[in-house]
């Protein structure tokens, strides 16, 4: 009797522990997959290290009420940033993109809603890319130059997509992810942001959260903090053409 039940327990335990290694594997790929800094040269994570710049980019807006907030705080510390947007937003607050562009900060595409690259076909993606491209250029009357896919997947064909209509692919800094738009608290978003500041970096944030959104309080403390340290604030574009001096 006990026997039986000391080898089921053996067995339930040797199970769990080959569905976690499993996972873990999986996991390893897909991070290799589509975090693979070493060898995608075509994939943007940073800028150059030799220099005390880095680019803050701000997602999926924009938004009504948060990105004019964030516009307000770039401008009060002469900050420039880079804000992919989300098409069927730039369609609802279009004079909140013109702002953007009319304050010296970059737009880029990323996606008209966001779209899952693993899960849709390559004609839907690129109409997704294209439209944003088209919404962008009819608001702002400039041409976005720069993508970055949702949820940071790619393969070849977004690759191929991207420098086809003359894009970058443009992740962020794998430090520099702080998870702000799961409303982790204004410390976590700062910790994250400051405790790892290298130079170069892009830092990934949102000015679109759907629930509450820290954002704004974190930014209050990370450019002074920044700007103290000696960091300069750029658009992704003028970090990259940094790296071709
Ligand atoms: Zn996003």
């Amino acid at each position: 009797m006990y026997k039986k039940i000391f080898y089921s327990l053996m067995f339930i335990i040797i199970m769990i522990s080959l569905i976690q290694i499993n996972n873990i594997m999986l996991n390893k790929v897909f991070i290799e997959t589509f975090f693979d800094v070493e060898n995608s040269r075509e994939i943007i994570l940073n800028g150059p290290k030799d220099k005390k710049v880095v680019a803050l980019t701000f997602d999926d807006g924009p938004h009504p009420r948060y990105t004019p907030k964030i516009l307000d705080l770039l401008e009060k510390y002469h900050a420039k940033a880079t804000f992919f947007v989300i098409g069927k937003h730039v369609k609802l607050y279009p004079e909140v993109v013109k702002r953007q562009v009319l304050s010296g900060h970059e737009v880029g595409n990323h996606t008209f809603s966001h779209i899952n690259i693993r899960t849709n076909s390559s004609n839907k993606i690129w109409k997704e890319f294209q439209d944003t491209q088209d919404i962008i250029y009819k608001v702002t009357g400039k041409k976005a130059t720069l993508f970055r896919p949702p949820f940071g997947f790619y393969n070849n064909m977004i690759k191929n997509m991207a420098s086809q209509a003359g894009c970058s692919v443009v992740l962020w800094s794998t430090h520099q992810d702080s998870k702000d738009w799961s409303s982790p608290g204004v410390d976590k978003i700062v910790n994250t942001v400051l405790n790892k500041t290298k130079n170069g970096d892009i830092i990934l944030l949102h000015d679109y959260v759907e629930g509450k959104c820290h954002t704004i309080e974190a930014l209050e403390i990370i450019l002074p903090e920044l700007k103290k340290k000696g960091f300069e604030f750029l658009t992704v574009s003028e970090l990259l053409n940094l790296q071709e001096e």
